[in-house]
Parts: structure tokens; sequence; C-alpha cells
């Protein structure tokens, strides 16, 4: 099957979803993706979106906030356009209807996360990214020419003998491959939290837009630096459920297992130092310790708690705790994706037709670490921007499509030559290149993932399974090797990429950027 649209958006979450309001109107839309449309990062987002809109607060300040959080790499151009349209676009979206907390006065109740200088962070309860999924589909669902296709899987971009980009292969949920040609194409995929067996994401942020982009001969840039967020839920047989760093914010404590506040022996700003150095510091106490770390908000007015984490709250009374009165077991987990396909500010990708927004692309906004509650506006502010540009690029290339050749053949199974799972990949990524990296544990995982991407080189047919699973382990190994690569070769530790064979941050040889891209493929694509 070969459809057609004038923009194709790949991705349901806020990037997509912002872009694909500003597209509509201009031509057809067609957003593939690859769930149920709402599952993704956006709809997990807890603690809220910053913004500089308080009385106290201005763009200059956010700005230096987030390059101090960057750790020495932010892209400063990327982050002056972050924080001075932010505002713009968050007034846009209560225009539409976004129900953010206000104070009794009426005043939008601003919090305060880590890192964060002002009080910037604007929020639902703690079901923020929810609420703003809920405005954009109310947005978009009413938006002429816009269809959505569910459980459609992107499986890898269609190339132009020119090597432009002018669609995507999917496959349905019936295990049909289908193509959809379009003027222009975002990828909006999200994060890559599942390359970690420990991880505070959904089951479809598997990296999947890198490893498309990537296989396409797009630039990827800064996979090394992946956040782990300090306090996801450490109980046997649970999901890692995310405890937002606005629960800290609000006051709660780390404590140990004897019931002390440690945090200052290891951070002078203690429970809301940067998120890197807050993991660090719980992952050694435990160590150290031998038992786990919990978050405690017994000394905080419980009804307070209850009313304003009210998600966080409901998770906790289905696991057998009360978030306002038990310690509640905690660790890091992965979390963001710092890096990803590199992009200029308007989105455009090293591919002429293909952008990318939101977590799936690196416009240097984060650097080396992100700073609380950026990553909504990043996909808020970044994916009207690639909208923007997709329109101008769309127009270009309208006429210049040629015809998709179908695949000859497209085999059921795998031929693996190498048998890995999903999840052994996963556990070798949490063990030897999560919080703590060296290059003994680093080059024991390239050991394991260099042949079998290699074998993914050699036997392309292996990509066009259609069987979701392999699929989706054919991402992962993608991935996690460019993830693994960067880290081996940054000697150094900044931001949220730690090495215990380089514990200080070197910015003689590493104030600088590391990119990967293969050589480009001059092809319709297929097998
Ligand atoms: C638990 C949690 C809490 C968070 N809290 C906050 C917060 O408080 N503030 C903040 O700023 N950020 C927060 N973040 C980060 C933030 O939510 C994300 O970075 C952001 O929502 C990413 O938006 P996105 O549009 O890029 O991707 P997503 O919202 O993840 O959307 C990606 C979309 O792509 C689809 N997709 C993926 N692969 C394919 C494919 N192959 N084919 C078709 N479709 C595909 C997915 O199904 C999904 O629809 C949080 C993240 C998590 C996990």
């Amino acid at each position: 099957m070969e459809s057609r649209a004038d923009f194709l958006i790949i991705g349901s979450g806020i990037a997509g979803l912002r872009a694909a309001v500003e597209v509509a109107g201009v031509g057809t839309v067609l957003i593939l993706t690859k769930a149920e449309p709402r599952e993704g990062n956006t709809g997990y987002a807890q603690g809220g979106i910053a913004a500089a809109v308080g009385q106290d607060d201005s763009p200059d300040l956010h700005a230096a906030d987030t390059i101090a959080a960057g750790d020495g790499l932010c892209d400063e151009r990327a982050v002056a356009v972050l924080v001075d349209e932010g505002p713009r676009y968050v007034r846009e979206l209560i225009e539409w209807g976004a129900a953010f907390d206000r104070d009794p006065d009426g005043h939008l109740a601003l919090a305060i996360e880590g890192a964060h200088s002002a009080r910037r962070v604007l929020h639902a309860h703690d079901a923020t990214g929810r609420e703003i999924a809920r405005v954009l589909w109310d947005k978009v669902v009413h938006l002429p020419r816009v269809t959505t296709l569910e459980h459609a899987r992107a499986i890898d971009l269609v190339l132009e003998r020119d090597g432009s980009c002018s669609g995507a292969w999917f496959l349905g949920e019936d295990g049909s491959i289908g193509s959809v040609r379009a003027g222009a194409v975002l990828l909006a995929t999200g994060g890559a939290g599942q390359v970690f067996s420990d991880t505070t994401n959904p089951a479809v942020a598997t990296g999947d837009g890198v490893a498309m982009g990537f296989r396409a001969g797009a630039r990827v840039i800064d996979l090394e630096f992946v956040q782990f967020h300090p306090t996801a839920l450490r109980m046997q047989e649970q999901p890692r459920f995310l405890l937002s760093e606005a629960l800290r914010g609000e006051g709660a404590h780390l404590l140990n297992a004897a019931g002390e506040r440690f945090m200052s022996r290891y951070e002078p700003a203690g429970e809301l130092a940067p998120r890197d150095r807050v993991s660090r510091a719980i992952e050694r106490e435990s160590q150290q310790t031998g038992n786990p770390v919990y978050l405690s908000l017994r000394h905080l007015d419980h009804a307070f708690v209850h009313a304003r984490f009210p998600v966080v709250s409901g998770a906790c009374r289905r696991v057998g705790l009360d978030l306002a009165r038990d310690p509640i077991p905690i660790g890091p987990a992965a979390h963001y994706m710092m890096g990803g396909v590199e992009t200029d500010l308007d989105g455009a990708t090293t591919i002429r037709g293909l952008f990318a927004a939101g977590e799936v692309a690196c416009t240097g906004v984060h650097g080396a670490n992100r700073l609380a509650s950026n990553s909504l506006l990043e996909g808020l502010v970044f994916g009207a921007r690639a909208g923007r540009a997709m329109k101008r690029a769309g127009r270009e290339r309208a006429g210049t499509r040629t015809t998709v050749p179908v695949p000859a053949e497209i085999p059921n199974g795998t031929a693996k030559r190498r048998q890995v799972s999903g999840a052994e990949v996963q556990a070798v990524m949490w063990r030897q290149a999560g919080l703590f990296r060296d290059a003994e544990g680093l080059e024991s995982v390239l050991g394991m993932l260099e042949p079998l991407w290699r074998d993914l080189q050699d036997n392309p047919a292996d990509r066009w399974t259609r069987d979701p699973a392999a699929r989706q382990t054919a991402n992962l190994v993608t991935v996690a090797r460019l993830i693994a690569r960067a880290a081996l070769r940054r000697a150094e530790s900044r931001g949220a990429h730690y090495r215990t064979d380089h514990p200080q941050r070197d910015d003689i040889h590493w104030k600088r950027r590391i990119v990967e891209e293969l050589a480009r493929r001059s092809h319709s694509g297929g097998p």
C-alpha cells in the first residue's frame, strides 16, 4: 500500500502534534504513530513545562540556568530561541485551553525545580504532559486534512536518488508493509529510554527515530549524554514509575536506610542538586550501605501532598504505599536522551526533506545535561519551528516525487546470524553504559554490539522483518552502539556522562561534540 500526504509526521507527542498544527491548513498531513496515539513520553510528563513568565524571572535568567546545566556544551543560539520564544508558545497553549494550576488569586502557580534560579515551572498537578497532550489533540482533531494512522510503526525512511528523503516505510498492525510519500517528513519519535533495563520511559521509547535517521545517513550527535533521573520507584516486579523532581521542589527528603538525610555529604545543594549528581549520590549511598534509599514526604502536610501529586500518590497506592506517610524506595533510571538527530534551529536535519523535533532531535539546547522541565518546552517551540520550515520545504519539493520500488522480498522472521534479545541489550547497557562508565565496561559492551551491528549492515533484509520484536531489537542495537561508542570516545566526565576512569571535566580536549554519520545511501530505500 502506498499513501501520499504533503506532510508526514512520525510520532504523536508534543513535538509531532505542535508541528501538525503548524502545517495543517497548507496541505494534507499524515501522522503515523506506533501504538495508541497518546502513548509516548509526553503523556507521562509530570513536573511541568519551564518558561520565563514569572515576575521575578526573565529569558536571560532561564538561559543562564539552561547553559549552566548543559555543562559547557549548549548551543547558545538554540538556548536563546528556546527561552525567548518559550513564553509565547506556552501562552498560546493556555489560550487553547491548557489548565495549568493557579494560586488562589488566579495567578499561574509556578514551581521551582533543581538547578532553576526562579519559579518558572507551569504544571497541571503532576500530570502536565497529559494536560498538554489533551489540548493539542483537541486542536489537531479539529484541523482539516489531518489523518492519524495508529499502530503504524515507521521502519525506515524512503530516500531519493539524490539522497533526499521523500517518505517512510511502515509496518501496520496486521503485519503489512506500506509506504507514505510526502513533500516533507518529520521525525518526532521521542526518546530511547528503553535502551536501558531501568527506565522511566514507556515501551514505545526505543530510539526508532535515531536508528532510522542514522541508517538513512543523517548526522547524529551528543548520544553519550543520557540523563538518569534520580527518583524512580525501585521495587521488585514493579515498573520504574517516576517520582517527579517537583516532590523534592516541594521539600521531599532523600533518606538512607537509617533514616538520615545524606545528600549534603555529597552535594552542597542537597536534594536539589542537578539530576546527574543526585543520581550518583543515591547510587553511591546505596552501594556503601547495601540498602535502598528512600524519598520521604512525612514532614509535609499530608492533605497537600495528595492534592498536589494525585498521579504519584495513586501510583504509590497501587503498590501498597502511602506517598504522604511511607518512605518510598527509589533509585535512578534512564530518563532522557540529550543527543539525537542533529538539526538546525528550524528542525532541518542533514538530509534534505527530513526534519526532526522533540526528544529525537538534537538542537544542542540541552548540551551535556538537560535542565528539568525544558524538554516539553523544546518539543513545543522546535516542533512549531520545524512545522514552519516544512511548509517552505514542502512547497519547494512539490512535483519532484518519484515512485518507490516495493521491496521484492520481505522475510517473515529474521535470518539472524547472532542471537540477542532486547532484554540482553538493555541489561548490558544499564550495567556498563549507565550512570558509571569506564573504558573497560564500554569496550565490553561494544564487543557485543559491533558484530550485531555489522550483521544488520551486511544483511539489510533482516531489517525488513515483519516481526516487531526483532525490529525493535535491531533499533536498540543501533542506538545502544552509538551511545556506547560516543561514551567511550569522550574520555572525561561532563554533565550526565560520568567516567570513573576520567572523573574530571577536560575542556582542553573535550569542549566539543561527538558526531556520527554513515556514508549516504543514494537509492530509493528498500532492501
Ligand atoms: C515519566 C516522565 C516524566 C517526564 N516529565 C517531564 C516534565 O515534567 N517536564 C518536561 O519538560 N519533560 C518531562 N519528561 C520528558 C518529556 O516528557 C519528553 O522529552 C517529551 O514529552 C518528548 O516529546 P516528543 O514529542 O519528542 O516524544 P514523545 O512524547 O515520546 O512522542 C513520541 C511519539 O513517537 C511515536 N513513535 C516512536 N517510534 C515510532 C515509530 N517507529 N513509528 C511511529 N511512531 C513512533 C510514539 O508512539 C509517540 O507517539 C518526562 C519524561 C518521562 C518519561
